[in-house]
């Protein structure tokens, strides 16, 4: 029972990182997750997305990507359908399918919100408050920071100064600052059964 205790903590601690990776990794675009989509389906091709557009009445190019939640490991198990994250270029296009589901072959999916990065402020920079609850006194900029608010910054980024964790060479909105490195790691692995779940629905073993 130990042995099964300890590859169940090895594996979420793997899904951890690989999820933190590919979080840290990802661009601005709005992300959802289609949920059983069939993994016959080639989302990787531009053609087959603008066809996905056109039969939801969706902008050409508003999906800018699509890609399967762990696609070596179905090919294998010989599962149907998949869910997949589609970056969408608008939030209101994601918002839309989101509450209207999104037609693929033939069937209404489900779509989510992916899984969003803990909140920053916007005055002070730091996680886990809104700009609204900020009790610091002066402005941090997200680009260089120094004590001013963000949107008057005029520092070129070779001058970008992390507020957060006090390095050069990026700002405090950046994707690849070790305290958001730090944060989603934590937050993940204090509510891994959760997001687990959340994308591995099937063969939790190829984990
Ligand atoms: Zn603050
Ligand atoms: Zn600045
Ligand atoms: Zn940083």
């Amino acid at each position: 029972e130990e042995a099964q205790w300890l590859g169940e903590r090895t594996r979420l601690e793997s899904f951890c990182k690989a999820w933190g990776a590919e979080v840290t990794a990802r661009s601005n675009y709005h992300e959802v997750v289609v949920e059983f989509i069939p993994v016959s389906l080639d989302l990787e091709d531009e053609w087959m997305r603008r066809m996905i557009e056109s039969t939801n009445n969706l902008q050409q190019g508003s999906i800018a990507m699509a890609r399967w939640i762990k696609k070596p490991e179905l090919r294998r198990s010989g599962q149907q359908v998949a869910h997949a994250i589609f970056a969408m270029r608008s939030r209101s296009e994601a918002n839309r399918i989101i509450g209207e589901g999104i037609l693929i072959a033939g069937k209404y999916l489900e779509v989510r919100k992916n899984l969003s990065d803990p909140v920053r402020c916007m005055k002070c920079q730091h996680y886990g408050h809104i700009a609204k609850e900020c009790e610091a006194v002066v402005d941090t900029c997200g680009r260089c920071g120094g004590h001013h608010p963000t949107r008057d910054c005029i520092a070129p980024k070779d001058k970008f100064f992390c507020a957060l964790c006090r390095e050069p060479g990026h700002g405090a909105a950046s994707r690849s600052c070790a305290v958001l490195q730090k944060k989603l790691r934590e937050r993940c692995e204090r509510d891994s059964e959760r997001i687990y779940r959340f994308f591995v629905t099937e063969e939790p073993e190829t984990w």
